[in-house]
């Protein structure tokens, strides 16, 4: 049995919180970090199948796709389908967890997935998310001088993480030196070689706030002359962001990609925006609803796009821009990360020696039905 809290961290690393867009609403939607988990169940929707089957199966927690909240509550009526749900789920003690649109931007997520199912390679987000450069700090203080310094430079700034403040990494040790003559030393004496127990703190920040988080600490510093050592970081987002564009090894007849697409999905049916009959090479995809990045796709030289929830208007934008288009369905394009997100976490807790069970939904189908 583990806590809900290690299986939010296990998730933090598959799709990292701050990968999310702006207006999403992914994490612990229901329950306590704390309480205990013993078998999990992944879903795409947290449907009334899923709650039956949960409870059936005697689940602890639901991790979902979809944020079972998302727009913010104004009230919780037990008469009505959503609250009634809440009501069961609180009442048999089920957390909810959701890794929506950072799941679809992470490295290895919804989009990643496609790309693998489909055979394509060299693959880099359609719409990268940010890329902002960081630079490592290290300062070397006295022990009893750390948390001063280590306040300071969080008010500056420093140690942002995702949604979290403050984060650092501290060690001790014994630091060395021989003040000159013409210093002004805080400890030791001109001429003498001091040791002194120091704490190294290491953090991070934006390059653009460089100069006020190394004054602030200077500030802070006892030291006359202040240890330290700034490192500039690559930016590690590269290849996160929303949708993927990624080459065949070989071009193929549109006819046959389109089959391709259909048999690999749980869809019994796709639609094609039929452009023109060249060959297929380059790939671009988004999964869920997508057709926003139909110019993206235009401009990053795709050959098709596929997506789900095209309208009738951005069917004939694709036409327009002679792109191929495949609308293989929101459900259709999201659906099969629910099997392959339950094997990610029991591999993580095999990995582990965790003692859960982890499930994943295999009733819920796609709510159109072609006739
Ligand atoms: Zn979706």
């Amino acid at each position: 049995m583990i806590s809900c809290q290690t299986i939010i961290e296990a998730m933090e690393k598959i799709a990292p919180h701050n990968l999310a867009e702006e207006w999403d609403n992914p994490g612990l939607l229901i329950g306590d970090p704390a309480q205990k988990i013993n078998k999990l169940i992944v879903c795409l929707d947290v449907n009334n199948n899923v709650i039956n089957t949960a409870l059936k199966e005697k689940c602890d927690m639901i991790i979902s796709h979809h944020p079972f909240i998302f727009h913010p509550l104004k009230k919780i009526r037990t008469d009505l389908p959503q609250g009634k749900s809440i009501q069961t789920l609180l009442a048999n003690n089920i957390a909810v967890f959701a890794a929506h649109t950072n799941l679809d931007s992470a490295l290895g997520g919804i989009n990643d997935y496609l790309c693998h199912l489909w055979g394509l390679h060299n693959t880099i987000p359609l719409n990268t998310a940010s890329t902002e450069e960081l630079i490592k700090l290290i300062v070397f203080v006295p022990v009893d001088y750390a948390e001063k310094v280590r306040l300071a430079i969080g008010k500056a700034g420093a140690g942002f993480v995702g949604k979290y403040s403050n984060c650092s990494f501290e060690s001790n040790g014994t630091g060395h030196f021989l003040p000159l003559p013409g210093t002004n030393p805080f400890i030791g004496e001109i001429g003498k070689t001091a040791s002194v127990n120091e704490t190294k703190i290491e953090t991070i920040f934006p390059a653009k706030i460089q100069s006020k988080v190394i004054k602030a600490m200077l500030k802070a510093h006892p030291y006359e002359e202040a240890a330290y050592e700034l490192h500039s970081l690559k930016p590690t987002n590269i290849f996160t962001g929303l949708g993927r564009i990624g080459e065949l090894s070989t071009a193929i007849d549109l006819e046959d990609f389109t089959a391709m697409i259909k048999n690999t999905l749980p869809v019994k049916n796709i639609r094609l925006v039929k452009s023109n009959n060249k060959k297929i090479k380059k790939a671009a995809l988004c999964s869920g609803t997508g057709a926003e990045f139909i110019n993206r796709a235009k401009f990053m030289g795709a050959d098709i796009y596929i997506t789900g929830d095209v309208k009738y208007h951005e069917a004939q934008k694709a036409q327009e821009l002679n792109m191929n288009l495949i609308d293989a369905g929101h459900f259709g394009t999201e659906f099969p990360i629910v099997k392959y997100l339950a094997k990610k976490l029991e591999t993580i807790a095999t990995k582990n020696k965790w003692q859960i069970k982890v499930l994943h939904d295999k009733a819920s189908v796609d709510p159109f039905t072609v006739i």
